[in-house]
């Protein structure tokens, strides 16, 4: 017993001897963080996704406006032969794509799905450091154009909402960014090359009812646009994207829609929208009971233009693809209950196929000329 109490009371000295080198002595904590960084900068530069021939998507961003502390708003990242396309840059979305490791210099464009604020409030952040992280072009923007007319109100005022499509919205980032892009300029003029700092927006023609458009073919990778149901957000797209042979779908925001089966048809990955209606209803009733029943209205009215996991299952099942991973969750799933709620009934209507809840960090890949689909969370 003696014996037990010397020896522990020696590894505590040790132990505290230790401590107080690494504490108190300036020269011993400058040399662990020092090495900390080396070692994790070497790290950050060989990520094998970004030079590995293969079809990559990371979700940069898995949540919705309901506050989660773990979850950024809508972003998925496309990475294919050195390059990265950034399917909406919802808040926070940069963060995740800079924890991921992804260099700013390889981003070359971004694609919106819609212009709801949770899946472009990021925007003028992706632009900026993109810019500062090597982007020697100027950063385009493909997205939906402006809404029908027959949409428009207009304020006592005068101002009348939803004149803007993509190309409007991005002229509005650019230029509350303008007086940043001037500092940053003046700082450090040789290392930020000034006509790269632009971000030039583009509208996408609405496609036809079936039909998908190309909005990008660089290299080998290539994306195209198809309509979705996102009422009264209109037109809403949803990307199907094919590179060396594979291919991965996301849905954007959406209602069960059948375009989504036909686009799906033969891709390897759906990466689809999910909200619990079930969840929304409860914590709708729960917001009534603490005396905001206007919010619990407001939880009520998105509840129409989302899609259920069992039906997002099913357009997994109809399309046949071997990997539905759930993104834009809702609501917020806080423990392993809620998860398993969320999941309720998916087996059934999923039939064949891995289904698997996406979070922040998840990096999907698909080996070129294979028929493997790899997963993996980043952090
Ligand atoms: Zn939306
Ligand atoms: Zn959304």
């Amino acid at each position: 017993m003696k014996r037990i109490v010397v020896v522990l009371g020696a590894v505590a000295a040790v132990l505290a001897g230790a401590f107080a080198l690494v504490w108190f002595v300036a020269g011993v904590a400058d040399r662990i963080v020092q090495s900390g960084m080396t070692r994790q900068m070497a790290k950050a530069a060989r990520a094998p996704y970004l030079s590995d021939d293969a079809l990559h998507i990371l979700l940069c961003g898995t949540g919705s406006p309901m506050p989660d502390m773990t979850r950024a708003n809508a972003c998925a990242a496309v990475i294919a032969n050195g390059h990265v396309v950034v399917i909406d840059a919802g808040p926070g979305a940069w963060s995740r794509l800079a924890a991921a490791n992804i260099p700013g210099a390889k981003i070359d464009t971004v694609l919106l799905t819609h212009l709801h604020s949770d899946h472009i409030g990021d925007l003028g952040e992706v632009a900026t450091q993109s810019w500062l992280g090597g982007r020697k072009v100027p950063l385009e923007v493909y997205g939906p154009p402006a809404p029908q007319a027959s949409e428009r109100t207009t304020d006592a005022e005068g101002e009348t909402f939803g004149m803007s499509g993509t190309e409007e919205v991005v002229k509005g980032f650019a230029q509350a960014y303008n007086s940043d892009a001037e500092f940053r300029i003046a700082q450090g003029h040789e290392l930020v090359p000034t006509e790269a700092a632009r971000m030039i927006g583009h509208d996408v023609a609405r496609p036809g009812p079936e039909e998908a458009v190309t909005v990008y073919d660089r290299d080998g990778l290539k994306i195209s646009a198809f309509l979705v149901n996102h009422d009264p957000v209109e037109p809403a797209y949803g990307y199907r994207i094919e590179y060396g042979g594979r291919a991965a779908v996301v849905s954007g925001d959406t209602a069960r829609v059948q375009n989504m089966v036909r686009f799906a048809k033969g891709a390897d990955v759906l990466v689809h929208e999910a909200l619990s209606r079930d969840m929304v209803e409860m914590l709708a009733s729960a917001l009534d009971a603490s005396g905001n029943s206007r919010a619990g209205t407001m939880a009520r009215q998105i509840i129409a233009y989302h899609t259920s996991p069992v039906e997002a299952s099913s357009i997994a099942k109809e399309a046949a693809v071997p990997l539905l991973v759930f993104t834009h969750e809702v609501p917020p799933l806080r423990n392993a209950l809620m998860r398993h709620m969320f999941l309720r009934g998916v087996a059934d209507a999923r039939g064949p196929g891995d289904t698997i809840l996406g979070r922040d960090g998840l990096l999907i890949s698909l080996p070129k000329g294979s028929k493997d689909i790899k997963t993996k969370n980043l952090w």
